[in-house]
């Protein structure tokens, strides 16, 4: 019967050991159970996925512009004043910016100039607006 020193860092508790065949235990008993116990694990700190949301940027597009640029383009009425007015309408639309009430209001407007900039135009693009034109003027 020896007495030794728990070597646990905190610790320095004296312990009997019994000399026996092996290596000497480095801790007291007490230390012994504790590290022996597995610890309580605490819940692993997985960072949650990140989710990542879009940058909320107005939408610079020039969608409506570049479709109503095409579609006078191809009825030959972009230097019409209601193609020019279409053609400022759907730079405003791309720009962005507007409410709800007041996108649902360019919408239309835009809408209403394009149909008159291209009233009785033949669309070349177009082979419906072709057709519909030709029976409206009764060929
Ligand atoms: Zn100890």
């Amino acid at each position: 019967m020896s007495i030794r020193v728990c070597t646990r860092v905190g610790c320095g508790a004296e312990y009997a050991w019994d000399p026996k065949p092996g290596r000497p235990p480095r801790y007291c008993e007490a230390c012994r159970a504790e590290i022996a116990r597995p610890k309580r694990q605490v819940a692993p700190t997985t960072p949650r996925p990140v989710t990542v949301l879009p940058e909320q940027r107005p939408t610079t597009t020039s969608a409506t512009l570049e479709a109503v640029q095409a579609k006078l383009t191809a009825a030959g009425r972009t230097d019409t004043v209601p193609g020019a007015v279409a053609l400022r309408l759907a730079a405003l639309l791309d720009a962005g910016g507007h409410s709800a009430s007041g996108y649902a209001a360019l919408a239309r407007q835009l809408t209403a100039s394009v149909e008159e900039a291209c009233r009785g135009a033949s669309l070349a693009g177009d082979p419906l607006a072709a057709i519909r034109d030709r029976r409206s003027r009764g060929a």
